[in-house]
């Protein structure tokens, strides 16, 4: 009988497993695919020598997670912060650039440059009071109530039909409404504006890193130190009931309809009530490329970048969001772009390069997008059919049967609104423990959120440590 069992193997299960782990107990963790990582996985998807990222491919909030702070994620995988964080292009050859510095950033915005700094700076002065509000559970009193607060104020302005009250140009809004869209909701909202704040910023604090090799070498850094400190994984074993399943204490990286097959006769009927209403947003599909060359962006420095969210002006990026949220596809859709190659050349033979892309569509979409995404880099980057060679899609369906905590394709494991963050997945201060005593969530599904950030697995982690073994959490860096 193991001490502890971790159902999934995302990066939040393996952080949960970890952090058990270097408390000294004995930890299995039970994977349903054949390989580790969850939404960390790194393949060839097309070609052998090329390697995609299926999920995650750029990780800010791995680089300013406190989990992976204290774990020093930096020390054990190369993080290459690209020149170029991000850009937005836009006709006539411009670009929204956001660069680490904000002067740089703000110098390129034109009359908007001030107005965008006074925007970010009052933030990233209290960087550390906002990422207490951003990894924690949203409801408890914040550690820095104004960082708190500015970050609300902003939240609701940039979140609301006065978006545009301080702008004057269009890079500015099409820079910060590039990365509000990540977020996979009606723009403007709060909870995308909310969103693409914190990752406006940590462009800024910490930059936008790709990892060398892939995101896989993120899971593997938090497997090897599961692995040296006694833990045992099991891939291709597909948990199917909690009653069958070892441990005194169960860590469950599963969505709430995951929760509910191991569980649901053993729930409390109000808990699994509030299961059952749990809502999922929209999707994404995904579309991956091998070039022959790099992307002919019109703006030159958008070569530079790590990502690039393709999508034109804030109200074309809003309008295709919009149709989205209305459960439509979009013939000219928001494209997020991530050019792996700018930093990390390995992930194909010498000259060519791989293109990580996908637009969001519909639930359960199985539509694929990959021309009305190829149409809509080609509007910014004249030519860029031309060096395309090869191209595979993953259309929602597909990423809902690669990985089920997906439901419907919906990669942030639950409905990114103010009441999908509240109730995440029940309203609660611990919203990681359940009914069941040594029952724990882990995964997305819980605070804070989609991300590769680890910190729902290590919220859970720690209040299993302190609840069932009377134990704090150890020291989970490498001297
Ligand atoms: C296309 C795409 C792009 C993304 N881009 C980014 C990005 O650039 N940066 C970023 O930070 N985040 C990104 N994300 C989001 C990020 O990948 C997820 O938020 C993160 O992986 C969630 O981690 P998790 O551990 O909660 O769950 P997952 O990573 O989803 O892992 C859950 C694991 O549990 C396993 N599992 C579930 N049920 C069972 C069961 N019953 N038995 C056994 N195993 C089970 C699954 O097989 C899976 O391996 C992206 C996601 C997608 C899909």
């Amino acid at each position: 009988m193991p001490d502890a069992a971790v159902v999934g193997s995302g990066p939040n299960g393996l952080a949960a497993a970890v952090v058990m782990a270097r408390a000294g107990l004995d930890v299995h963790v039970y994977e349903a695919a054949e390989t580790i990582g969850g939404g960390t996985r790194t393949a060839e998807l097309i070609e052998p020598g090329h390697v995609h990222d299926i999920c995650s491919a750029v990780h800010p909030m791995a680089l300013a997670s406190p989990f992976f702070r204290r774990f020093e994620l930096e020390k054990r995988v190369e993080l290459r912060v690209p020149e170029v964080q991000y850009g937005t292009p836009l006709d006539g050859g411009r670009a929204a650039i956001a660069y680490r510095s904000l002067e740089q950033t703000a110098a390129g915005l034109g009359a908007d440059g001030p107005t965008y700094r006074r925007l970010m700076a009052p933030l990233l002065q209290r960087l550390d009071g906002v990422l207490d509000v951003t990894t924690n559970a949203l409801l408890r009193v914040p550690r820095d109530p104004v960082a708190a607060a500015l970050l609300g104020l902003a939240t609701l302005e940039q979140g609301s039909p006065w978006w545009n009250r301080r702008f004057v140009g269009d890079a500015a809004p099409a820079l910060l409404t590039g990365v509000a869209a990540h977020a996979v909701a009606p723009l403007p909202s709060v909870a995308a504006s909310g969103a693409g704040l914190m990752l406006a910023l940590l462009a800024h604090a910490v930059g936008w890193p790709i990892p060398v090799g892939g995101s896989a070498s993120i899971a593997a850094a938090l497997a090897d130190d599961l692995l040296a400190h006694g833990g045992t994984i099991h891939t291709g074993q597909r948990v199917d009931s909690l009653a069958s399943l070892p441990g005194r204490v169960k860590l469950l990286d599963v969505a709430p309809p995951g929760f509910l097959r191991l569980a649901a006769p053993v729930l409390p009927e109000r808990y699994r009530r509030a299961l059952e209403s749990y809502r999922f947003g929209n999707a994404a599909c995904k579309v991956d490329f091998i070039l022959s060359g790099p992307v002919p962006w019109a703006a030159p420095e958008l070569a530079r970048a790590g990502t690039v969210h393709v999508g034109g002006t804030r109200a074309a990026m809003a309008e295709a969001e919009n149709l989205v949220a209305a459960s439509r596809h979009p013939s000219e859709p928001y494209v997020l772009v991530s050019q792996p190659s700018v930093v990390d050349p390995g992930r194909a033979p010498t000259g060519r390069h791989i293109l990580w892309s996908y637009c969001h569509v519909p639930a359960g979409s199985t539509v694929d997008m990959a021309e009305a995404v190829t149409t809509r880099i080609e509007r910014f980057a004249p030519g860029f059919r031309d060096v395309v060679l090869a191209a595979r899609t993953t259309t929602a369906a597909d990423m809902a049967a690669h990985n089920e905590n997906y439901v419907g394709g919906d990669f942030s494991a639950g409905l990114m609104d103010i009441r999908g963050l509240l109730r995440r997945p029940v309203l609660s201060t611990v919203p990681w423990r359940t009914p069941l005593p040594g029952v724990y969530l882990c995964s997305s599904s819980t605070p804070p959120g989609p991300g590769v950030t680890g910190m729902p697995g290590y919220h859970a982690a720690k209040h299993a440590l302190k609840d069932m073994f009377g134990l704090q959490v150890p020291r989970l860096g490498l001297g």
